[in-house]
């Protein structure tokens, strides 16, 4: 049953986009646990030109320099060559964040405080999301399908535009989504007759069934139902799936392999990740009589959204996609621990090196904030303490002691770390990541080191240094 269905691997390029050399050995191992194709998500890393030539490559408001023009169809040839289907992710309703936040789109935001949602009524607005999908199509001259994005739409109907066309309407917002989606959809048509069209399938989730049908939805589009939930939580009740039936013959399910486990994790947990796929595996199973399923979407996020900081990199998810991979193409008798995997042998683990380093710092950076914000340090060095010079020597240079090993072993994985990121994605992610993730744990311990030292030699502490007086009067 999932054996004949299309198991693609997206792509989020808008964080931490992979060096060519890097994503080529990445596409190869999805090729060979069992991929039959690729979600690229270019967001700000496509080359768009002419009117739109700012919010991709060429304006490299991004910062990590990628793509070039002859690096994307280099891209599309290698997962050509290699047996694998592009299909390309073009935003059209929301998540536009790259888009909305140049001075020169920000009228066509649906509220102006965020570049999220674009405003389907201002007359520039389709015009532009069309003319983001025509750019990346005639990149991909032979594309079988497309996805338009179109999901979480945080901010709908609230613009003095919208609020006039939906004034006195219930279902106002449902109809402003569908024309939109409708008016994209019928575009792409009319330059590919023949592309099929996925899209995210949550917004449909709160609207009525009677005008979902009145839009004929499933004759223009494929929903790619997301639920990255893993199994103890999973649930997609029947009356989704009894209206979803009713819609449409074909749909599509997305399932995660990093990125939905928080907007802030570096580590990418296999079990989690299985347990998704797991979820959906059952979840289609289930479902199979009346609902036919053209394929299930691995999704890897990147970034929660534009704004959001970069979450676990490609390399350490490398044995979590293996695993989701392996078990979506196992026999059914073949038990789900044979294909559980941590590790990877280096041949199918790209970024190997890097991985292991970032799990080593991953554990140090937790023991080293236990200590930061542990007994020892809170008992007897805390930041009264370190205010008042009320310290006893004996416990500060233990305190600068273990404070000294953990800088120690810090700094020993920073050089390997910056140049292990440095090999897989540009500048400004190496940056970003390294900023985010490394360099705020060896200030704070560096400063602890320096505060302890400062401490170490002085005698105890007669009384505290601070005139309490001042202190009782500033605060009664
Ligand atoms: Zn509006």
């Amino acid at each position: 049953m999932a054996g004949n269905m299309q198991r693609v691997v997206h792509l989020d390029l808008k964080g931490a986009p992979p060096k060519i050399d890097f994503l080529e050995k990445v596409l190869l191992v999805i090729k060979s646990c069992g991929g039959t194709g690729v979600l690229i998500e270019w967001e700000d890393t496509f080359p768009y030109t002419g009117e739109l030539a700012d919010i991709g490559s060429h304006g490299n408001s991004g910062g990590d320099g990628v793509y070039k023009p002859e690096e994307v169809q280099h891209i599309f040839n290698f997962i050509k060559a290699n047996g694998l289907l592009p299909i390309q992710l073009i935003q059209t309703f929301s998540h536009l964040e790259f888009v909305l936040k140049h001075p020169k789109f920000a009228k066509l935001r649906e509220l102006h405080e965020s570049p999220a949602c674009l405003c389907p009524c201002k007359p520039d607005s389709l015009p532009l999301v069309t003319a983001m999908v025509e750019q990346a199509l005639n990149a991909q001259p032979d594309a079988e399908y497309v996805h338009i994005g179109a999901d979480e739409i945080w901010h709908l109907g609230v613009c003095p535009d919208c609020q006039t066309r939906i004034a006195g309407d219930v279902d106002g917002t449902a109809v402003l989504y569908l024309d939109h989606i409708q008016a994209v959809a019928n575009y792409i048509r009319s330059i590919r007759p023949n592309i099929t069209i996925l899209m995210w399938d949550d917004m449909l989730r709160g609207i009525k069934t009677d005008i979902l049908l009145r839009y004929d939805l499933g004759s223009k589009v494929q929903p790619v139902i997301w639920d990255y939930s893993p199994k103890e939580v999973f649930h997609i009740g029947a009356s989704r799936w009894n209206v979803y039936s009713q819609l449409f013959p074909r749909v599509w399910a997305a399932s995660a392999f990093k990125g939905a486990s928080g907007a802030n994790q570096i580590l990418a947990s296999t079990y989690r990740y299985v347990s998704s796929n797991e979820a959906w595996l059952s979840e289609i199973k289930h479902n199979a009589s009346s609902t036919v399923f053209a394929g299930i979407i691995l999704t890897g996020w990147s970034r929660y959204d534009h704004y959001a900081t970069l979450c676990e990199l490609l390399p350490v998810a490398m044995p979590s996609l293996v695993s989701c991979l392996s078990l979506l193409t196992k026999p059914e008798d073949v038990p789900i621990e044979t294909i559980m995997y941590e590790t990877l042998p280096p041949s199918s683990w790209p970024g190997m090196q890097f991985a292991t380093t970032l799990h080593k710092f991953a554990v140090l950076k937790e023991h080293a904030n236990q200590f930061l914000n542990g007994e020892v340090v809170g008992s007897w060095f805390n930041p009264w303490q370190i205010e008042n010079s009320y310290t006893n020597p004996y416990k500060v240079v233990r305190i600068a002691s273990a404070a000294r090993q953990f800088m120690t072993e810090l700094a020993a994985l920073q050089s390997d770390l910056a140049l292990g990121i440095s090999t897989i994605t540009g500048q400004r992610s190496s940056e970003e990541w390294m900023k985010t993730y490394v360099c705020p744990i060896m200030t704070r311990i560096s400063d602890l080191v320096k505060a302890a030292e400062a401490r170490s030699n002085s005698e105890p502490s007669v009384s505290p240094s601070n005139n309490l007086y001042l202190w009782n009067n500033n605060v009664q």
